[in-house]
C-alpha cells in the first residue's frame, strides 16, 4: 500500500487528530477511502497466502536498535479489488503520532488525553528517523517482513525527507527559580509538534544574558536635516574612558546618513569600541540608531545636535517584567545577543507579562530591513518554556512556525496574517494560550505548511533555517 523506493518510501506522522476517521476495527474492505481519509494512516497487507491460514501481523517501532513498541494484530482475508488475488490485511488501521504524556505532570494534564492514548495500540508513538517493521506470522512462524522509515533520511529530497533546524536558547535574568526554563524539554516539545512535516530541531546552545543599554537613536521628523550643523556626544564604554565624539551634519542628510557617520566616527575615535547603525521600522516608528560595543553597557552624555530638527538621544530600554519589552528593546536585545550564525533561530525566554497581550513574538527574514534584531528571533514568556504542561505547551512550536513560514502561508487567515483559521492547526491563534497538549488542541500542520516551510526556509533561500545535517553532525 506504500511505495517501497524513492522519495515517497516513508511513513509519516499523521496530520489529523487521532480520533478523526480512525475506526477501531475494519473488514477487508473499509470506508477508509472517504474524502477526509488520512493518507498517512496505514495497515499491513500480504498476498499469496491461502484462505483459512492463521495469519497475524507483528508491528514494531525500532529506535537506535531498540524496540520501542510492539503489538500483534489479527488479519482479515479478502480478494484484492484490482486483480482478484487473495490477500490478508491487518484488522486495524494504524496511525503514527508524535505527542506523548510528559514524564512530569503538573497539574492539569491528569485530565488531558495525549495522541498516543486514543485507541492505544492503533496510535503509535514515534520520532523522526525511527523504523517501522511489519512482520507476517503464519501459524506463529515468521513468513515475511518489511520495514519503512519514519520520514526519509535527511540526506534525501522531497517533502518527506527530514529537515533540521537549530535553536539557540537565551534566558533573560529574573525568571522563576522554582520552575526554571528547560531548553531541552522545549526543543523536544517543538519536535513533537513538527514531526508531522518531517522537521526536527537541535538545541544549538543555551545561555543566560544580562540585557544592556548601548544605543542612541537618530530621529528627524522632517526626514532630512534642514541645515548644516554638528552633533556631539561623549561615549563611555563600561570599563573605558569617556571619549567625546563630534560629527558634521549637512543640510539634506537623512537619519541613516547621520547614524552611519556617527557610528563610523565612534569606531574611529573611541579606543577598543566598534559601533554600527541599524534601522528601526514598525507601524508607528521609523528611525535609525547606533549600537556601540555589542553586548556591553555604554553611557552617553553631553549630547547636543544642531540643526534643532535632528534629535540624538539614548532611548529608555526596559526588560523587567513590569516594564514590558517593546519593539525597540527587542530589536536592541536581538542585535546584542543573537548568535553569529544566521542559520539559527534565536529564542529568548523573558519574564511572564513582559510581552503585552502575547505569549510569544517572532520575527522572520523580512525583518532584516526593518527590525534586524528581530530577524528569525523569538521572544517567549517563561511559562511557555519551563516544561510545565499546565502552561502554554504549544506556544514555542507556534512561534517557530512564524519564523519558518516567513509570515503568512497558504491558507492563512487574511484577518490575522500568519495564523490559521482552523482551531486545530498549530498556527491557530488559540494554540498559544492552550494549557494542555490534549489531542484535540491546536497542534496540527498541513501539507501546504510543510511545502511553505521548505520553500521559505530550506536551502537555498536567502537565510536558510532548515538543513540536511544537525548542528553537531
Ligand atoms: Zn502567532
Amino acid at each position: 500500500m506504500f511505495a517501497k523506493t524513492g522519495d515517497e518510501a516513508a511513513l509519516m506522522v499523521s496530520k489529523l487528530p487521532p480520533d478523526v476517521n480512525l475506526e477501531e476495527q475494519v473488514g477487508f474492505e473499509s470506508t477508509f477511502t472517504s474524502a477526509d481519509a488520512d493518507p498517512d494512516t496505514f495497515r499491513p497487507q500480504v498476498t499469496g497466502i491461502q484462505e483459512g491460514s492463521d495469519v497475524r501481523f507483528r508491528v514494531q517501532v525500532v529506535r537506535e536498535g531498540q524496540v520501542e513498541y510492539e503489538h500483534e494484530f489479527e488479519a482479515v482475508f479478502g480478494m484484492l479489488p484490482e486483480d482478484e488475488k487473495p490477500a490478508y490485511r491487518g484488522a486495524k488501521h494504524l496511525r503514527l503520532v508524535s505527542n506523548a504524556r510528559p514524564p512530569e505532570l503538573v497539574p492539569f494534564p491528569e485530565i488531558a488525553q495525549y495522541d498516543d492514548e486514543y485507541l492505544e495500540e492503533q496510535t503509535i508513538l514515534v520520532k523522526l528517523g525511527d523504523t517501522i517493521r511489519a512482520t507476517v506470522l503464519v501459524d506463529g512462524n515468521v513468513a515475511d517482513s518489511t520495514t519503512l522509515p519514519v520520514g526519509r533520511p535527511a540526506s534525501e529530497n522531497g517533502l518527506k525527507a527530514i529537515r533540521i533546524g537549530y535553536i539557540n536558547f537565551i534566558e533573560l535574568p529574573g525568571l522563576s527559580p522554582s520552575l526554571p526554563p528547560q531548553p531541552e524539554t522545549t526543543v523536544d516539545r517543538i519536535n513533537e509538534d513538527w514531526a508531522q512535516v518531517a522537521i526536527r530541531f537541535d538545541l544549538a546552545g543555551a545561555s543566560t544574558i544580562d540585557p544592556v543599554a548601548n544605543v542612541i537613536t537618530v530621529k528627524n521628523r522632517a526626514g532630512t536635516a534642514s541645515a548644516d550643523g554638528t552633533a556631539s556626544v561623549t561615549v563611555a564604554p563600561g570599563q573605558g574612558t569617556p571619549t567625546p565624539v563630534m560629527i558634521n551634519i549637512f543640510a539634506g542628510d537623512t537619519e541613516e546618513q547621520i547614524a552611519q557617520r556617527l557610528a563610523s566616527e565612534i569606531s574611529n575615535t573611541v579606543p577598543g569600541v566598534t559601533a554600527q547603525h541599524y534601522p528601526h521600522r514598525t507601524q508607528n516608528e521609523d528611525f535609525w540608531f547606533v549600537l556601540v560595543d555589542k553586548g556591553n553597557n555604554v553611557t552617553f552624555s553631553n549630547i547636543s545636535s544642531d540643526p534643532a530638527d535632528v534629535f540624538i538621544q539614548p532611548p529608555a530600554l526596559n526588560y523587567r517584567d513590569e516594564d514590558k519589552i517593546d519593539f525597540l528593546a527587542g530589536n536592541v536585545l536581538g542585535l546584542n545577543f543573537k548568535d553569529d550564525d544566521a542559520r539559527t533561530i534565536d529564542m529568548f525566554a523573558v519574564p511572564n507579562g513582559a510581552l503585552p497581550g502575547a505569549y510569544g513574538r517572532a520575527g522572520h527574514d523580512e525583518h532584516q530591513f526593518t527590525l534586524p534584531g528581530w530577524q528569525n528571533t523569538i521572544l517567549i514568556i517563561e511559562s511557555a518554556v519551563n516544561g510545565n504542561d499546565a502552561s502554554n505547551p504549544l506556544t514555542a512550536g507556534h512561534e517557530v512556525g512564524h519564523v519558518l513560514f516567513d509570515g503568512p502561508f497558504d491558507g492563512s487567515d487574511p484577518a490575522s496574517p500568519g495564523h490559521s483559521p482552523d482551531p486545530q492547526n498549530l498556527m491557530s491563534v488559540g494554540s498559544q494560550g492552550g494549557e494542555l497538549e490534549d489531542f484535540r488542541e491546536g497542534k496540527r500542520l498541513t501539507n501546504e505548511q510543510n511545502e511553505d516551510a521548505r520553500t521559505d526556509s530550506a536551502t537555498p533561500t536567502p537565510v536558510p533555517l532548515l538543513h540536511q545535517t544537525g548542528h553537531n553532525e
